[in-house]
């Protein structure tokens, strides 16, 4: 929803189309700009005007911090802020983190996205000695699923700037394990809310 600012000290809130609220971890009491928070957007909207996507309140999960409100040297008057980190999805694997977004890319090619519904939830199970992070994608159907392209496609990419994971994976104390599933198969369909799809469990 936020551009980035041409001198890349940040993004600019397009405030005339969503206002943006950061907020403690708690979410009782917003922070004082420069300080670290939780993002909550809401939708602006002209009277009569239509969105596909109206949030209200919306917590985000991505933390931030506002640099600035002031005119910024790009010659943009919206409210800057840094480039937000999903702090609540990122793990560590033998010292080494990945986020909820290294896993989407794995998943969401457009090779696997012939089998796959791009619905998908991963868990991370172990201890200090072995980690295992078991991976969960929903198929079309699950009858004539390339699993194998499926899993060689998450892998490369997955692993592919991570020389850190790349080591612990083949070395056998970071296992990788694959689950593929019937439409509405996945575990987060038994449970309310918005769905957790990267799901520390050590
Ligand atoms: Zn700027």
């Amino acid at each position: 929803m936020c551009g980035e600012c041409r001198m890349k000290s940040g993004l600019h809130v397009p405030e005339d189309l969503v206002h943006l609220d950061v907020y403690d971890p708690q979410l009782k009491d917003f922070v004082n700009d420069g300080e670290c928070g939780r993002i909550v957007l809401t939708t602006l909207l002209p009277e009569g005007g239509k969105t596909g996507n109206l949030l209200i309140n919306y917590d985000t999960d991505d933390t931030t911090t506002v640099v600035s409100r002031e005119k910024c040297s790009c010659g943009r008057t919206h409210m800057k802020i840094m480039n937000p980190q999903r702090e609540a999805e990122t793990v560590y694997v033998g010292g080494f983190p990945f986020n909820k977004v290294d896993v989407e890319q794995g998943v969401f090619q457009r090779d696997n996205m012939e089998y796959l519904t791009g619905e998908y939830e991963a868990f991370l199970y172990g201890d200090e000695e072995e980690t295992t992070l078991r991976l969960s994608m929903e198929c079309e159907n699950s009858q004539n699923c390339d699993v194998g392209s499926v899993e060689n496609n998450f892998l490369e990419t997955f692993l592919k700037f991570k020389p850190g994971l790349r080591q612990v994976h083949s070395d056998g104390t970071f296992n990788i394990i694959f689950n593929f599933t019937e439409p509405e198969g996945l575990e987060f369909y038994k449970i309310s809310g918005r769905p957790k799809r990267l799901v520390d469990r050590r």
